[in-house]
């Protein structure tokens, strides 16, 4: 009895396991650092602003969601300093959503989308959009055995060879800190880790993603070309509407793609 309880109970782990694997993805959360990233895409896919947050009320997070074809789509952005009214930019408001995100919306997959700083010297321009293949950290410098390497935080991105190549979209590493600028230290880190694209958030989102086991994909427009002549917010701010553009033309073709299919035939 007990013997055919537990073939039984494999045999349906195995069922299980087999269905886990093949079923398609369903939920996609997108966390996405600034709104006015993120407004084309919610205004093309018609997402309404979640009334019932699944938030705290003292954060000013906000959820945006639809269905789109067979996909449950979300997009969660940090909202407004409390204090300053400016988009709650950089790695910590990026790290709390992501993990309130994935308690809330238990998604199948996450997309970290935004913008960021790209290197000429490493084929990057100005409304490129780039699928990350790697995110790592560059101001997180600590020089002590091991320690050195949890700063850096190197974690490989979900691969997605065949919608790499379906879309024909570039593929990168990015370097992520906590300063738009780049020092010289920063420069540095951000040589080592190989980066084609410097962001703010990105690294983070994919830090608690991994201790989640949520698969996650990253998707940047280059906004600024961080080894050229131009003073770099200005060079954002100019470019920012263009990219987004292209952001959601990009984003829409990976939703497209996406729908219908299970994660190993990304
Ligand atoms: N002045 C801007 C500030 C945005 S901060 C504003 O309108 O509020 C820059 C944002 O764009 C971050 O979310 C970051 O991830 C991304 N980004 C774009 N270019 C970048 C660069 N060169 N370095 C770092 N982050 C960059």
């Amino acid at each position: 009895m007990a013997a055919n309880g537990e073939d039984f109970s494999n045999a349906s782990m195995e069922n299980l396991m087999g269905h886990v694997e093949k079923r398609s993805i369903f939920t996609i959360v997108f966390i996405v650092a600034m709104q006015k990233e993120a407004q084309p895409l919610i205004e093309r896919l018609r997402l309404v602003k979640e009334v019932n947050s699944p938030f705290p009320k003292e954060v000013a997070w906000i959820l945006f969601k639809g269905m789109y074809k067979d996909l449950n789509i979300n997009i969660v952005c940090p909202g407004k300093d409390s204090a300053l009214g400016v988009d709650s930019v950089c790695t910590v408001p990026a790290s709390l959503v992501t993990y309130a995100s994935i308690q809330a919306l238990q998604p199948d997959l996450i997309i970290n989308a935004g913008t960021a700083g790209g290197f000429k010297a490493k084929g990057a321009r100005i409304c490129d959009v780039y699928i990350v293949s790697s995110s790592a950290f560059h101001d997180r410098r600590i020089p002590v055995p091991v320690l050195d390497l949890y700063g850096v935080g190197m974690r490989k991105a979900f691969p997605t060879p065949n919608l790499i190549k379906e879309l024909n979209l570039k593929v990168g590493r990015l370097s992520t800190g906590d300063s738009m600028d780049m020092s010289p230290h920063d420069k540095e880190s951000i040589t080592a880790n190989d980066a084609t694209v410097k962001d703010m958030e990105g690294a983070a989102v994919a830090y608690v993603a991994d201790i989640f086991k949520v698969p996650t994909i990253l998707i940047k427009g280059v906004t600024d070309i961080v080894d050229g002549n131009r003073p770099t917010s200005e060079e954002f701010l100019e470019n920012l509407a263009a990219v987004t553009a292209q952001l959601d033309e990009s984003i829409t073709k990976v939703i497209d793609f996406i729908s219908g299919k299970c994660l190993s035939d990304l």
